[in-house]
């Protein structure tokens, strides 16, 4: 049991949470003691099973939920909190004062957190699924933007389909409090907010699944608890947020959701875009995995969203897009790019095997366009509905001879559009 004297009251939020991509959470060489990769996800040693495990680190869940609750509130008003993460040239300075919605529950130099949120591990499914591969998985993945010519690189990830429970603890907390933490949570399923590294390659993408929250307090020297509502705490939280004097809609930076105040919903337009979209394999695709015929991400063969967008960029190069708009969308030196691409996955009925994906089979990916333009965002979307060739040649099998059996070509269609709009936002 947690030591009690140190609370009079403390809220108790617990769930899961399910991988939708793969995530990776790197640790450097130390992480994972025995794995073979040279770019390891972070593990720790269950004694009980006597196997590594994958696991997220309270600290990173801690870390994204920080950085998700500040570009909400901040949507709405800039004053309320300062931004700990975000544009690095806007300077990660923690202002620490009490009126800081950010600061007075994840902590800053003056002041402990009163939010602590414990590592999660894996869920006890997850965790009596004795083959290792289902939730483990190298991925090769192309250089760093700006690194000339693709070149493929094994990575370690943590496959779709993984599950983690967590467990947060806020103290001295209060309803509302509880509600901007599961609002920050919500991003997740909203497809906004990404756990770990690699999210402008699509990875981190998950969905929160059965929470619960509970409230314990003192009373004569006794323990009492009860449920809470996580609905009546969102709608707390959105009270606060409606209250607030709204944002300036000009800056486009990452610790806001841009023009949530101004255009259409659920339209291509400037501001904040998540699509869905729907890939069908016009021909056969395969793609050299490392260990296998074609890519995979534990569950099913996949195109790599990386893939998919070293794709994008050669194609907007060939069509002689402006640097500018370049930059924007897939980042420079010093930024990331405002595209964020997903694997795209087998999403059929039908067992395809891991060896290639037939011709005809319909995929799913993800496509976040972060506080882009309409103009950048009809860039890419001009892409869409046409057949194209998603790989170089030589995987898609072209030679001089045979241009008309190459393999590899696909065509993107969008199934769901969602714009953030604060006021569509605040009704949901
Ligand atoms: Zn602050
Ligand atoms: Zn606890």
């Amino acid at each position: 049991m947690d030591s009690l004297d140190r609370f009079s009251n403390r809220f108790l939020i617990e769930g899961e949470i399910e991988l939708k991509t793969p995530m990776r959470i790197g640790g450097g060489q130390n992480a994972a003691m025995y794995s073979l990769s040279p770019s390891p996800v972070i593990e720790c040693y269950d004694a009980g099973s006597g196997t590594f495990e994958p696991y997220i680190p309270g600290s990173s869940l801690k870390g994204v939920l920080r950085s998700t609750l500040e570009r909400l509130v901040r949507t709405f008003d800039v004053s309320q909190c300062c931004v700990c993460t975000g544009d690095r040239n806007e300077g990660a300075v923690l202002c620490g004062k009490e009126s800081c919605i950010s600061c007075r529950l994840f902590g800053s130099k003056n002041g402990g957190a009163k939010v602590r949120i414990r590592d999660s591990h894996l869920t006890e499914e997850c965790r009596t699924t004795k083959d290792r591969s289902a939730f483990l998985r190298e991925q090769p993945h192309f250089g760093s933007p700006g690194g000339g010519k693709g070149r493929m690189r094994p990575e370690e990830s943590v496959s779709a389909g993984t599950a983690f429970r967590f467990h947060i603890d806020l103290d001295n907390g209060t309803e509302e409090e509880v509600g901007l933490i599961l609002l920050s949570l919500r991003e997740f399923n909203n497809n906004r907010a990404h756990l770990g590294g690699g999210s402008t390659r699509g990875h981190g993408f998950c969905r929160v699944k059965r929470y619960s929250v509970k409230k314990l307090w003192l009373k004569d020297g006794a323990l009492s608890n009860e449920k809470v509502s996580g609905k009546d705490c969102m709608s707390a939280a959105k009270r606060y947020l409606a209250g607030l004097n709204g944002s300036s809609d000009n800056e486009r930076g990452f610790d806001r959701y841009w023009r949530a105040f101004s255009g259409p919903v659920d339209r291509f337009d400037d501001g904040h875009v998540v699509a869905m979209l729907k890939v069908t394999c016009l021909t056969e695709f395969s793609m050299k995995g490392l260990d296998e015929t074609t890519v995979t991400n534990g569950l099913g063969p996949v195109i790599p969203g990386s893939t998919i967008k070293g794709f994008l960029r050669h194609k907007l190069e060939e069509r002689e897009t402006d640097r500018t708009s370049m930059n924007s969308i897939f980042g420079g030196k010093d930024h990331r790019g405002r595209l964020i691409v997903s694997d795209a996955w087998y999403d059929g009925k039908k067992e395809i095997g891991n060896e290639k994906i037939p011709r005809n089979s319909e995929l799913r990916m993800f496509m976040v366009f972060d506080n882009m333009t309409k103009d950048e965002m009809d860039y890419v979307t001009d892409l869409f509905d046409l057949e194209v060739q998603i790989t170089g040649n030589t995987s898609a099998g072209v030679t001089r001879n045979s241009h008309d059996n190459a393999k590899n070509k696909v065509k993107m269609h969008v199934e769901d559009v969602k714009r953030f709009s604060a006021r569509e936002y605040l009704a949901e």
